[in-house]
């Protein structure tokens, strides 16, 4: 399969435009330059043009079709007080003139600050459900659009941080463009190094990367889950993916891709010394911020690849987002 190919596959699979792409890829001149390092450059994703920009953006053009295509007029999805999914979603929905629904665990804060100020400005719906584990909040998503329909509204659910099958397309489309930047630009990039959360965002990448014939090798730092875990998530996120676009080509993630549990200390919302360190050294190298949870860990990783030489030829850092949320992170 081609990139052309795939690319029909995906417009078919029904997409919206909602950020503004291409992403830049640039190279990282000081990073480089510290490391003595093969040649790193960066995809950002920061800067995808929606909202706080962000990786979610690229899933919410394939996951609002549907909403769309099914008549709804209003969106429901649930996170962490400062989910960038949940600001992504609210400012999908400003854009498409449909109300957005953030369930959030714990209590409204009295200071809004970070992604919770936004989504205010947005006039998002925050509903906070006190405490409760992961499962006993996504439980509630239905019970909460059955609520809804009753006052006459047709909700669509995000679950799952938009890591299903049809949110992967996302980076599939993403996995597309960055070969073609890597051509056009002659970039020497042998390897993408990409944060590994629900999973989604990787199984799009290793998923569109296997299609093509494995141009890179995709380094996946979880940030969350154990590798076994995560590489379980992907597998199945990447099952229906195919189920969606009827490709009927196998794509064993363990064989596929490398997925690494040794930078993400203990999960997710929590950062590692090395993480927060970066933190500060990326933004005074390159002027490029990145948060604590998610994008400091791949870029940490990268750098500890280097080091040890685990990786040859030129690299490759998604920046996956989360200005917003850095705010709230100090
Ligand atoms: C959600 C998110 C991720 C992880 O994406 P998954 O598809 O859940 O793996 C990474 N970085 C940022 C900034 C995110 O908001």
């Amino acid at each position: 399969m081609n990139k052309q190919q795939l690319s029909t596959a995906l417009e078919k699979a029904g997409r919206l435009r909602l950020g503004q792409f291409p992403t830049p890829l640039h190279p990282l001149a000081q990073f480089h330059k510290k490391l003595n390092a093969p040649t790193a450059y960066i995809k950002r994703e920061d800067l995808s043009g929606l909202g706080p920009g962000g990786n979610k953006v690229r899933s919410l053009e394939f996951l609002m079709a549907e909403a769309l295509k099914q008549g709804c007029d209003t969106v429901i999805t649930a996170g962490g007080q400062q989910s960038n999914l949940c600001t992504a979603t609210a400012s999908a929905c400003a854009k498409l003139g449909l109300k957005a629904v953030l369930v959030h665990q714990g209590e409204e804060p009295e200071n809004l600050v970070g992604n919770l100020l936004l989504n205010r400005l947005l006039n998002a719906a925050s509903v906070y459900i006190g405490e409760a584990s992961h499962e006993q909040r996504d439980a509630y998503l239905p019970v909460l659009a059955k609520e809804l329909a009753l006052k006459g509204q047709k909700t669509f659910i995000i679950e799952n941080g938009a890591s299903n099958g049809r949110g992967a397309l996302g980076y599939m489309a993403g996995f597309i463009e960055i070969m073609e930047q890597i051509e056009l630009h002659q970039y020497p990039i042998r390897a993408i190094f990409v944060p590994g959360g629900n999973g989604g965002l990787a199984a799009g990448l290793v998923y569109a990367n296997a299609l093509l014939g494995q141009p890179l090798s995709v380094i996946v730092v979880s940030v969350e889950y154990t590798a076994p875990v995560l590489r379980g998530h992907m597998q199945r996120i990447i099952d229906e993916a195919q189920d969606i676009l009827q490709i009927p080509v196998f794509c064993d993630v363990e064989k596929s891709c490398r997925i690494t549990d040794a930078y993400m200390g203990e999960g997710w919302g929590h950062n590692t010394e090395e993480s927060m360190k970066m933190t500060y050294d990326f933004p005074q190298m390159e002027g490029i911020f990145v948060e604590n949870v998610y994008n400091s860990k791949p870029l940490v990783a990268m750098q500890d690849f280097i080091i040890k030489e685990k990786v040859s030829g030129g690299l490759c850092y998604l920046h996956s987002g989360g200005f917003s949320s850095l705010f709230a992170q100090f």
